[in-house]
């Protein structure tokens, strides 16, 4: 089977498209479609997934969750009616109130980072886990009791500001070796040699493959709820307006 074609990576903003089905399979008693090209978001890089419909004039399949496994993305759910063929022609739509809040969350997820960086903090930027149940980002680094509610505020002054300014964000496409021109920080995980997205939040590059605003002020306004020492970590708690 031919590698899924990952349209929102290069357009973050399609929520309908045309696609073609190439497989229909039963998976632990689930039903999962393959097409030839998606903008669906599988679930990953700490962003939850879309869900959405895919439909044709005959049969229609609701979208609950959606994979990513070796290349392939699959569109996991059930028909409301019909049934899709190999070689059929199909519309996705992505449901936008879901991928809007995604979006937002991971962008403020991005902008509490600028802010952090901003503020000459000296932190070193860890995972991220921009879901709407309780969003977060990490660090390598330290920070006293008695200095945590000032920066909890500090960067939260800082990144609506930084959202209120509404920098749009745009896409480039470069390999590892090109992003430190770019991009503060470049993940060691990163594979070399091959080009990869890169997200500028106006001149701010971050390598990342997630769905995002297209331009700050989307994100309206964000909190910084809490942040947390662990160790040797940092958790920077964070939400958005709701
Ligand atoms: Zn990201």
């Amino acid at each position: 089977m031919t590698m899924t074609k990952l349209l929102y990576l290069e357009d973050m903003t399609l929520l309908e498209t045309s696609a073609v089905v190439e497989e229909v399979v039963e998976e632990d008693g689930r039903t999962v479609v393959i097409l030839d090209q998606t903008i669906f978001y599988p679930q990953g890089g700490g962003q939850p997934y879309d869900k959405g419909i895919i439909k044709n004039d005959s049969a229609t399949f609701q979208v609950d969750e959606v994979r990513w496994a070796d290349g392939i993305v699959k569109h996991i759910g059930s028909f409301q009616s019909g049934l899709f063929k190999k070689g059929d022609a199909i519309i996705c739509i992505v449901e936008k109130e879901r991928r809007e809040l995604h979006s937002r969350i991971h962008s403020a997820g991005h902008v509490a980072d600028m802010a952090v960086n901003a503020l000459g903090l000296g932190w070193i930027p860890g995972k991220g886990y921009h879901y709407p149940d309780g969003p977060y980002i990490e660090y390598e680094g330290t920070i006293s009791e008695d200095e945590k509610e000032k920066t909890k505020g500090d960067i939260e002054k800082k990144a609506n500001e930084i959202i209120q300014e509404g920098a749009e964000t745009t896409l480039r496409f470069m390999e590892k070796s090109k992003m430190h021109e770019v991009c503060n920080f470049v993940p060691d995980y990163l594979p070399e040699g091959k080009p990869m997205r890169v997200v500028m939040y106006g001149d701010f590059g971050v390598p990342c493959g997630g769905t995002h605003v297209s331009k700050l002020s989307d994100i309206k306004s964000m909190t910084i709820r809490k942040i947390k020492q662990r160790g040797e970590m940092l958790r920077v708690a964070y939400d958005v307006e709701r």
